[in-house]
């Protein structure tokens, strides 16, 4: 891992570090006293019912704040419109074609009660399913909200997603009622959701009814005895509902995860921990305070909307930005507008999307006042140094601090941080840095062993922590022998990770798409950064291929920055870098370059679809794949050669 260590010299870190402070006792407290750690954390929950017992750890069930009865509509907003919080803003909204929409608490809280008094007329009730089909709008905050008043539980489906993968989901879930809207704008085009929904509820029995919510101007057939449109079933009425006083452990909603290793896992979330998780998270990783203006620019579908957008935002009676369409439209500084419009203090993305900023050049945001700025995030794959570094000089100005998040679906919210919130860490390019209070993390090698700092291996969470996931949706098996059966009793994400001399760690990407070479184990996430920190390279995927002489042999798909264009010369060029960098051992057997790399739809490389590619093997689910085009292209590319 020396390439990744060697990075860390070139670091603006001095300004951030205040040595052994109250982060270090923060995290012991919540080692050696964990319930009694929680116990105190979980005061700033509004409770109907105190808990009986803070943990019961059946090994790999926990059951957090057991006895505890609460509403996480409640927390986000009944308990806010009591105070001065009524009035502020939750939402500035803003649609893709430039309308705009600002929601206060009160009308959040008016919204939500309305909604859920609408899905009570239709026999929506605790315990029954919700599918949410819907864009960023928000209307799906407050059906989320809504559906968490009543009780029942929720799946939201990304709205990008074809009428064949909502009625995946809606099936595996049972949905009793899928709500959609009209259609969404993306990139200036309107997308029919209303007809997705349709063939979901035809393909599925369990579809009761369809709500509708009017977004797109555009004509829909609506079946009478199936169809409602909101406004029809909201007809006027000023409504209380009372939340429902939910058990701390009962579910809150099914989300399936990105499928980037594979079909994608229905995860189920509780109640009390998850809304303690979130909140506390938020807190630590940025820092926010009455008068932050936070931008999470995730889509709802994915957990980082869910946990980020919507719910742990409004724990903390924050206001975000919510923006419905594509980051590059009209043009590519459509976010940068946003930021400098809203006065964002809290800006958090993902790696995907600063690769493409960086792709256009650092002239677009440039041209916008990003002065409000007072903390920055990343989040769903491993961000190498140069992106970074990229976004730290061009949109933090070298000024602020980033937020390097690393956690999954299945963990409910932030797992390792920098912890601005509790005590700025020194910042690495391209590390998580610690884990979260609470969080404890090992790396351990094939035999379960610990691993001396330096050296890579599996990441393991050796403790149960309250945003941790209840299963998977009906399938203890799958939950089981995911995470909890190569080592027994401690928590396996799946992802390959290195602990430095500092204790930072690092997360390496995926521990199945390690590439062992001649002997050596080297990680895609490494020989990425590598080549991405070449300047003609955008963005690039590695993987591999079984070689009788070596084992695994190196490929590369690499996409180019604008001004250069695939040749032998720029090949060799990046061969020689890669040798340079990481060394002998990192040289690919082959670079192939293409406009665009396979992604699921929430912006991860697939690489396993690559690999397929590079095999020959079948590519097995692509059903959260982004552009069908990106795997022909690289198909395309790899014929050529052969
Ligand atoms: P599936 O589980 O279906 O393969 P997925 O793991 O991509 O899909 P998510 O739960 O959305 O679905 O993503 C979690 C994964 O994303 C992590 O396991 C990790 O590999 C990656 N990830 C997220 N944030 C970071 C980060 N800050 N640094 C490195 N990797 C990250
Ligand atoms: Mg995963």
């Amino acid at each position: 891992m020396t390439q990744t260590d060697s990075r860390v010299t070139h670091l603006p870190t001095g300004s951030y570090y205040t040595p052994s402070g109250e982060y270090d006792d923060l995290y012991r407290r919540s080692m050696e006293d964990p319930e009694g750690f929680w116990a105190e954390q979980a005061e700033s929950l509004d409770w109907f019912k105190p808990w009986e017992k803070v943990l019961d750890w059946q090994a790999p069930y926990a059951r957090w704040f057991v006895g505890g009865k609460l509403n996480l509509s409640y927390q986000c907003l009944d308990r806010h419109v009591q105070t001065e919080v009524k009035n502020k803003v939750a939402f500035y909204w803003e649609g893709e074609l430039g309308e705009t929409q600002v929601l206060t608490y009160n009308e959040m809280y008016r919204l939500t009660n309305n909604y859920a008094a609408a899905l009570k007329r239709l026999g929506v009730k605790r315990g029954d399913k919700v599918a949410l089909y819907l864009p960023m709008i928000p209307a799906l905050p407050v059906f989320m909200l809504a559906c968490a008043r009543l009780g029942a539980i929720f799946t939201v489906v990304f709205s990008a997603f074809s009428g064949q993968a909502l009625a995946d989901r809606v099936e595996d879930v049972g949905a009793k009622v899928i709500i959609t809207s009209s259609g969404m704008h993306r990139r200036g085009k309107i997308l029919p959701l209303k007809e997705n929904a349709v063939e979901a509820a035809v393909k599925c029995p369990c579809v009761e009814k369809i709500v509708v919510v009017k977004h797109t101007g555009h004509h829909t057939e609506m079946d009478p005895d199936r169809d409602v449109w909101l406004d029809d079933i909201l007809a006027g009425v000023d409504e209380y509902v009372a939340p429902e006083a939910m058990d701390a452990n009962d579910p809150l909603f099914v989300l399936y995860t990105s499928g980037s290793t594979g079909k994608p896992k229905g995860i189920l979330h509780g109640t009390a921990g998850y809304a303690l998780w979130i909140a506390k998270t938020l807190q630590w990783a940025f820092n926010p305070d009455q008068k932050s203006v936070f931008w999470c620019t995730a889509d709802i579908g994915w957990i980082t909307g869910h946990s980020y957008v919507v719910f742990a935002p409004l724990e903390l009676g924050l206001t975000s930005v919510m923006y419905e369409g594509a980051p590059d439209f009209p043009a590519i500084d459509r976010w940068w507008q946003l930021i400098a419009k809203y006065g964002v203090t809290i800006f958090y993305t993902s790696p995907t999307a600063i690769r493409m900023f960086m792709r256009h050049g650092e002239e677009w945001p440039a041209k916008y006042d990003l002065s409000s700025l007072k903390s920055l995030g990343s989040v769903g794959e491993p961000i190498n140094p140069e992106a970074w570094l990229w976004y730290y000089r061009n949109i933090g100005h070298e000024r602020i601090s980033i937020s390097d998040t690393w956690w999954q679906t299945e963990t409910g919210g932030f797992m390792i941080s920098p912890t601005p919130g509790i005590q700025p860490h020194p910042l690495k390019p391209g590390s998580a840095t610690k884990p979260m209070p609470g969080v404890d993390v090992a790396v351990l090698d094939p035999d379960g062993k610990e691993l001396p700092n330096g050296q890579t291996g599996f990441i393991v969470i050796r403790k149960p922590w309250p945003g941790m996931l209840l299963d998977i949706y009906q399938n203890q098996e799958l939950y089981q022998q995911t995470y909890w059966s190569r080592f027994p009793g401690y928590y396996l994400p799946g992802d390959f990770c290195m602990k430095d001399q500092d204790n930072f760690l690092w997360l390496l990407g995926r521990a199945d798409e390690v590439i062992k070479v001649a002997g050596h184990r080297i990680s895609t996430a490494e020989l990425e950064s590598s080549i991405v920190g070449h300047s003609a390279v955008a963005e690039a995927a590695a993987c591999s291929r079984p070689d009788e002489v070596k084992g695994e042999a190196i490929i590369l798909f690499v996409t180019l920055r604008k001004g250069t264009d695939p040749s032998p010369e720029i090949k060799a060029e990046l061969t020689r870098h890669l040798r340079a960098t990481i060394g002998a051992l990192a040289t690919p057997e082959e670079i192939f370059f293409v406009n665009l790399l396979p992604k699921t739809r929430s912006g991860k490389i697939m690489r396993r679809l690559l690999k397929a590619v590079a095999t020959g093997a079948t590519v097995g689910d692509t059903s959260t794949l982004d552009d069908g085009a990106s795997i022909d292209e690289a198909r395309a590319a790899f014929e050529e050669l052969k």
